[in-house]
């Protein structure tokens, strides 16, 4: 415990959304006027039985749900990290996630693998899960959600090397545009040992297509 990394604040909650603030009430209620009027521009009648409550419902699922991961940093997601001896693969797999595609606010959903060669420093397991969603309450794309996860580990437990495999399926191509229903997109990102070394990497994917 000596490295000043513990020190890391633990305060940060993705979601539950964070407390609210008056700049996040003045955002709902701005947001939902904007909805209001995106529903005015579509040709809808906003005051219709079923569209009254909707730009606040709407305004609220974004602000409030959606998009919190924009307000910590992936660093932060990790928070608190310990110093141990150990020195073999963590991997957690199948880490359920939802994100919104930042070219057509439309959602893309799927499953990552994240995992990571410790070299003194290992993060609770939960810490990765919680990495992931808050990369993915934001407006972004898969190909960032990726590297920035692998960017995060790098970058806050200094381990010999950090993966991530990242699978989804997005909105955007299978309800508009090509509507491939079930295609399944993957990114990975590969740091350290397992970018310089194709046993390490191999090893990883093995793991994650069958653990046993
Ligand atoms: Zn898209």
């Amino acid at each position: 415990m000596d490295d000043g990394r513990e020190a890391r604040p633990e305060a940060v909650v993705v979601p539950p959304a964070p407390a609210a603030d008056g700049d996040e009430d003045a955002r709902v209620l701005q947001v939902a006027e904007d909805v209001r009027r995106l529903l005015v521009d579509l040709g809808e009648d906003p005051e219709r039985e079923g569209l009254r409550e909707t730009p606040l419902r709407v305004a609220r699922m974004y602000v409030r749900e959606l998009l919190v991961g924009r307000l910590v940093t992936p660093a932060e997601a990790l928070s608190t990290v310990f110093r141990e001896d150990f020195r073999e693969l963590v991997l957690v797999r199948d880490i359920p996630f939802y994100a919104l595609c930042e070219h057509h606010l439309m959602p893309f959903f799927g499953r990552a693998h994240v995992g990571y060669l410790p070299d003194g420093a290992v993060v609770g397991l939960s810490k990765l899960a919680r990495l992931i969603e808050a990369l993915a309450r934001r407006l972004t794309i898969q190909e960032r959600l990726t590297t920035q996860a692998a960017d995060a580990l790098m970058e806050v437990l200094k381990p010999q090397g950090a993966m991530v495999v990242v699978e989804a399926e997005h909105f955007c191509m299978t309800m508009r545009g090509v509507q491939k229903p079930g295609t399944i997109t993957t990114t990975s990102a590969a740091r350290g040992i397992f970018a310089e070394d194709s046993t390490a990497r191999e090893e990883f994917l093995r793991l994650v297509r069958d653990p046993r």
